[in-house]
Parts: structure tokens; C-alpha cells; sequence
């Protein structure tokens, strides 16, 4: 080991071929219908290529020499019950067992025969990666995982997502002695309902969501869901309008969240990152570009060291740009690593021009309103929970 290694943290990195393997069918959304003049697009949004592209980059760079590489074992039953019902679990397992494989629920999150054993993996890979860093195997890690979660609540699923990783992660950190709280900060672009519904009543988890305003799913992710009973004042919806890039991003990591964390007080700190919030994604209508990304990053660093000895885990989520996510997810390792990947990003021509560096007036005013609404004494939950 050379002395550089010395001062720089121990990251864990973990992806599965099986990973790839996650097989969304045809269709664009919805299935292929000539009835509805629905063309075959041979491939799926979600189809695995920008991940695997992602994991494929991070191999031939400079960083796959100083990562520790982990290795998912599959999540078990029980393990996914802590995050699911039984009824839930049930209906994966028998769309699975489908001999042309079934639908997440919504009818437009298809998958294949036996993608139960690939969701499994998927949730086990999250275990693997916040355990890595809970037992100080590693002292931060990135869990490049597929399918991807934050839309499966409790007892259903939608959006892509089969089991809620993050969630089955948490709940299972949960039960060691030395975890009593931990936060989860979701910058996918769209909304983390399935995570805000899973820890809806409960303290413990702080879940935050940093997302476009009414993308998807439509109807959720507002300043007014704030969690209920115990869970009072334990979800944050930071919803943002079109457009937002890495000023309006930072500014809200700095504004909100880094203060809702420090109000916490977490023992762990989860990143649910998705790269659709990126300017060149085809499901969002965001602009942050692979600084923005990094910057991100080095800020939840920052708040992990201040406020959990460090201790911060990264699960995929979602990011449909096959050229744009393997660059944005390498600028987020290299935040990670604390070392140059040894790539700049290939399409800095097409988006630097593009980058704004002020806030409009629209976007700090949901902002502001999602920090008021967050913050205000009215609106804390403890008052209630007191008397
Ligand atoms: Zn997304």
C-alpha cells in the first residue's frame, strides 16, 4: 500500500451481473399495442443499460483499483417483511412465477420470469452495502443496485420498482443496537412516496425528498405530507419546479436538508440517488450536471462526518440517460473515493453552457415554502406529541 492510501477513505462498491439482467419487456411505458398504435421501442425505460453502463465505466477507471468490492447475497423473506406486507411480498412472488414474468402493479413496470430472485439480490445488495459500513468494513459505500425502490411502498408497488431497497436496508440496520434513527435523502427526480408511506408513522426514520413538483407520482410528494402520529415532522417533500439545476439543488441540501439532518441526529445517513434529476435524462425535466452531482455528494460527506462518524451509504435509484447517468454516477464515486476517475465528462460541451448560476424567483419560493413548512414551530409535530 502506497502512503496515498493512507489519508483517504476505504469506499465499498457493489453491482451484480444479475443486476443487468432485469428484464422490462418491450414497451416504452405501457407495454407494445397495436390495438392503441403502441410500437415495441425494444427498449423499456428501465431497462438495466444505463446502470450497467454506470458499473462499466467505474470498472475501467481509475477508482476500481482502490475500491473494496462487496457482494450482495439476496434479501431474505423475512428481511423484506420489515419494509412490506405479507399481501405484497405474495403478489411479486406470483407475477414472478408467471411463465412470461408480470407487472410491478401499475401496468407499466413489466418484468420477467423469476425477477424475484433479481429483487431480491437488488434489496440484498442494499443490506450488503449499509452493513459494510456499519461493521467499518469500509467507511462509505455505493450499492449500484437494480431494480431500483423508492416508489414500492408498504403494501404495493409502482414505478419501476419492485421491493423498496432503501427501506428493507434501514429496516434491517435498524435492528442492531447501535442504530436507533437514520435519515434518508432521495434525490431521485420523482417523488420517494414509497419510502415517505413506509416510515409514515415512524421516528425513527427521517425520510427527505428532493424532487420535481408533481412528476411522478402525480398526486404525492407536497410540503403538506409531513408523516403522522410518532412519525410527525419525520417526512420532508422539497418539490421543485422544471428546470431546477445545481444551484437550486445545493441551495436546498444546504437550506433544508443539512439542517432537518442535523435536527435528527442520525446514526447513519442513506443517499437514495437517482441521476434522473440530470439535464440530459428523457423522465425529468431538471438540469443538474456531474458537478452538481459531485458537489451533492461532498456535502452529504460533510454531514456524515459532522453527525455519524461518517458513516453514509449510497443506493441506486433511478436515471434513464445511457449517455449522461455513467458520467453523472462517476463524478458522485469520485466525490465518494476522494479521487479523480480519470474521465472528465464527455458531454461537458452540450451542458455547460446550458448551467445557471442564479435562483429564479419561482424556484426560491418553493424553496422557502417547503423550509417554512418544514421548520415552522406550528408545524414540528412535537407540540402534539406532547400534550
Ligand atoms: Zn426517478
Amino acid at each position: 500500500m502506497t502512503t496515498d492510501n493512507l489519508d483517504k477513505p476505504r469506499v465499498g462498491f457493489l453491482w451484480e451481473t444479475l443486476y443487468g439482467w432485469h428484464d422490462t419487456g418491450s414497451g416504452g411505458d405501457e407495454p407494445s399495442d397495436p390495438a392503441r398504435g403502441l410500437q415495441p421501442v425494444n427498449r423499456h425505460f428501465s431497462a438495466p443499460g444505463p446502470k450497467r453502463r454506470l458499473n462499466e465505466i467505474i470498472q475501467v477507471s481509475d477508482l476500481r483499483q482502490h475500491l473494496t468490492h462487496l457482494q450482495a447475497t439476496p434479501a431474505t423473506e423475512e428481511q423484506i417483511l420489515r419494509a412490506h406486507t405479507k399481501r405484497h411480498y405474495d403478489y411479486i412472488v406470483s407475477q414472478s412465477e408467471l411463465p412470461k414474468g408480470g407487472d410491478c402493479g401499475d401496468g407499466g413496470s413489466p418484468f420477467g420470469h423469476n425477477a424475484l430472485q433479481i429483487a431480491q439480490l437488488s434489496a440484498g445488495g442494499a443490506i450488503t452495502a449499509v452493513n459494510s459500513v456499519l461493521d467499518g468494513e469500509v467507511d462509505r459505500a455505493y450499492a449500484l443496485i437494480n431494480p431500483p425502490g423508492h416508489h414500492a411502498e408498504r403494501d404495493r408497488s409502482l414505478g419501476f420498482c419492485l421491493f423498496n431497497n432503501s427501506s428493507v436496508a434501514v429496516a434491517d440496520a435498524l435492528e442492531r443496537p447501535e442504530v436507533s434513527k437514520v435519515a434518508i435523502i432521495d434525490w431521485d427526480v420523482h417523488h420517494g412516496n414509497g419510502t415517505q408511506d413506509i416510515w409514515w408513522e415512524d421516528p425513527r426514520v427521517l425520510t427527505v425528498s428532493i424532487h420535481q413538483d408533481r412528476n411522478f407520482p402525480v398526486d404525492s410528494g407536497f410540503i403538506e405530507e409531513r408523516g403522522a402520529g410518532e412519525g410527525l415532522g419525520a417526512n420532508f417533500n422539497i418539490p421543485l419546479p422544471p428546470g431546477a439545476g445545481n444551484e437550486v439543488y445545493l441551495a436546498a441540501i444546504k437550506e433544508s436538508v443539512i439542517p432537518a439532518l442535523e435536527e435528527f441526529q442520525p446514526d447513519l445517513i442513506v443517499v437514495a440517488t437517482g441521476y434522473d434529476a440530470a439535464m440530459m435524462d428523457p423522465l425529468g425535466r431538471m438540469m443538474v450536471t456531474t458537478e452538481g452531482y459531485r458537489e451533492m455528494t461532498d456535502l452529504m460527506i460533510g454531514a456524515a462526518k459532522r453527525l455519524c462518524a461518517g458513516k453514509l451509504v449510497f443506493i441506486q435509484e433511478g436515471g434513464y440517460c445511457q449517455y449522461y447517468v455513467p458520467f453523472c454516477g462517476l463524478a458522485t464515486m469520485e466525490s465518494l473515493t476522494e479521487r479523480s476517475a480519470g474521465f472528465d465528462d464527455a458531454y461537458a460541451s452540450i451542458v455547460d453552457g446550458q448551467i445557471r448560476t442564479e435562483i429564479t424567483a419561482e424556484q426560491r419560493e418553493h424553496l422557502d415554502r417547503a423550509r417554512e413548512a418544514y421548520f415552522s414551530e406550528a408545524s414540528t409535530g412535537l407540540g402534539e406529541v406532547a400534550s
